[in-house]
This record gives C-alpha cells, sequence and structure tokens, in this order.
C-alpha cells in the first residue's frame, strides 16, 4: 500500500499539537463491517468518498493509528492500536505484527517512558494494544510512568466479558495495567486539562468517549469507532457489524454531525485513512466528510 497511509501527520490546535502515528493500513470489502447494506447505495457519495476512502471498486480502508497530543507539556497517547505478536480476528494484516511502534513513537519525541498520560476510546482490543507489551514471557505496562484513564462504564462492561473476537485484551491489556496499580477510572465526561477533554458517545461500545481538543478558540475531536469510516456520514443508520447497540450507535453519530456539522471543528477519525482529518459538512439532508 502507498506510503502516504502511512505518512507521519501532525495537527496543531492552538497550543496543541496532534501526530498521527500509523500501525498498519487495511484494505477489506465494505460489506465486512456492513454485511447488510447494499454497496450500491453509496455512489452519490463516491465523489467524495473515493480516492481516499473508497478504493478498487467497493473496498474500504482501515486505518489503525495512535493519536499523539502534547498539550502544556504533557504527553498523551490516544488509543493503543493493535500490538506486535497477536493473534487477532477478522484481519490478516494485524495478526502477529512486527512494526516498530514503539520506536517510532521514539523518534516522534514520545518515548514510551516519557508519556504521562494514555487514554483510550474504548476498550476493543485495536486500541488498547500497546497498552502492554511482552517482556520475559509476561505483559507489562508499556508506558511505565503513565496514568491510564479508562472510562468507568466501558471497564464495568468488559471486566466480566470477553470479547466476543477473543482477542483476550482483558487479559494482555487490561488486567496487568490495574495489577501495577497505574489505572484511573473516569466518568464519560472527564476533563483532563484545560484544553483536552471527553464527550460520551456510547453505542459502538457501553462507555465509548470521543476526545475534545480545545485552544485558543481552535477545537478537534478525535472520534474512537463512533465512526469507524467516513461513508457514516452519510449514512449514520448502517449496520456496522463491531457496534454493540446499533440504535444508540446511530443516534450518537447523528448527534455527533449536529454538534460538529459546519463548524470550524477539525473531525480526526480513529480509523480514518490518510487524510484523516476534515471538517463535517452539511450535504443535503445529511451530511459529508470535507477532507
Ligand atoms: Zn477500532
Amino acid at each position: 500500500m502507498s506510503d502516504r497511509l502511512y505518512d507521519t501527520l501532525n495537527w496543531q490546535i492552538g497550543d496543541v499539537s496532534i501526530t498521527r502515528m500509523v500501525e498498519v493500513v487495511i484494505k477489506t470489502p465494505i460489506s465486512t463491517l456492513f454485511p447488510s447494506e447494499n454497496p450500491d447505495e453509496l455512489k452519490p457519495y463516491h465523489d467524495w468518498l473515493k480516492p481516499n476512502f473508497i478504493v478498487d471498486g467497493d473496498n474500504i480502508l482501515i486505518s489503525i493509528h495512535a493519536f499523539l497530543i502534547n498539550a502544556g507539556g504533557k504527553k498523551i497517547i490516544v488509543d493503543t492500536c493493535a500490538g506486535n505478536g497477536k493473534k487477532l480476528p477478522l484481519f490478516d494484516e494485524w495478526t502477529n505484527l512486527d512494526t516498530p511502534f514503539l520506536e517510532n513513537m521514539s523518534k516522534l519525541g514520545f518515548a514510551p517512558d516519557s508519556i504521562d498520560l494514555v487514554m483510550c476510546t474504548h476498550l476493543h482490543f485495536d486500541h488498547v494494544g500497546w497498552n502492554t507489551h511482552k517482556v520475559n514471557g509476561e505483559w507489562v505496562p508499556t508506558f511505565p510512568n503513565a496514568r491510564y484513564l479508562f472510562n468507568e462504564t466501558e471497564w464495568d462492561y468488559w471486566k466480566d466479558h470477553e470479547d466476543p473476537y477473543e482477542s483476550h485484551a482483558l487479559e494482555h491489556a487490561l488486567q496487568p495495567i490495574f495489577d501495577a496499580k497505574l489505572v484511573q477510572l473516569i466518568g464519560p465526561n472527564h476533563r483532563v486539562n484545560d484544553e483536552i477533554s471527553l464527550i460520551p458517545t456510547p453505542g459502538h461500545t457501553p462507555g465509548h468517549a470521543s476526545v475534545l481538543i480545545q485552544s485558543k478558540g481552535e477545537e478537534a475531536v478525535i472520534t474512537g469507532d463512533m465512526f469507524h469510516h467516513p461513508l457514516q456520514m452519510a449514512k449514520p443508520g448502517w449496520i456496522d457489524m463491531a457496534d454493540m447497540d446499533t440504535d444508540v450507535a446511530e443516534q450518537t453519530r447523528i448527534k455527533f454531525m449536529q454538534r460538529f456539522g459546519d463548524t470550524s471543528s477539525t473531525v480526526l477519525g480513529t480509523h480514518f485513512a490518510t487524510p484523516t482529518a476534515g471538517k463535517i459538512v452539511s450535504d443535503g439532508d445529511g451530511y459529508r466528510f470535507e477532507s
């Protein structure tokens, strides 16, 4: 796949810098995520979905990346991707990964031991993977000097449920963080500092949250998986096989677009391929993503 899908991208929101660091990009038929929907219904939107987000006929790109944030001297990683050496479901591309993820963080000025905060929009395996890494056969925290912020509603659910994909995130990537006493359980509207806060965006998972960045009159929002793909701006009601509560997920997408649509806010898609960032703009009865 082309290099531009893996490029490091940067955005400046007031005093806050945000860097996208890609782990892996997956290309898959639309029907993988939306098995009950008809891809032909997207044709009216191909003018803005192609060529960045829909490619080679009816295939979508899904980018697995972390956002590295520097805000007021605090270094934050939002979503820690899939991780190396794991057997993960659905796609061959992220099984047994062997990427220089931690070396790449260091090169970008985010050495793992310099991270102050780890934020996870939700606790699915492709958002918590590098919470830990394997040392001498044991899963230990990758970011030993960080507080890990887990949404309490999210943890309440996942602590008793192995995810349906049997990724073993609970034992590999969550429990070791509790054992090391690095977790801070937080509410859905948690505020980290003047510039960084959470907004609840449930439906994909029970305690899913998006990350709001506000500085000097500028604003950006990291979606998490309340959008998997920009096509959901045209089709917020399409049933996404990975959403746990499809009705709530649809309502969340609509409310999110009403809140951020036709504003100057930069929307950073957690799985949106390059260019990843854009604005939500009204389009007829709905919305489109203008990147
Ligand atoms: Zn995801």
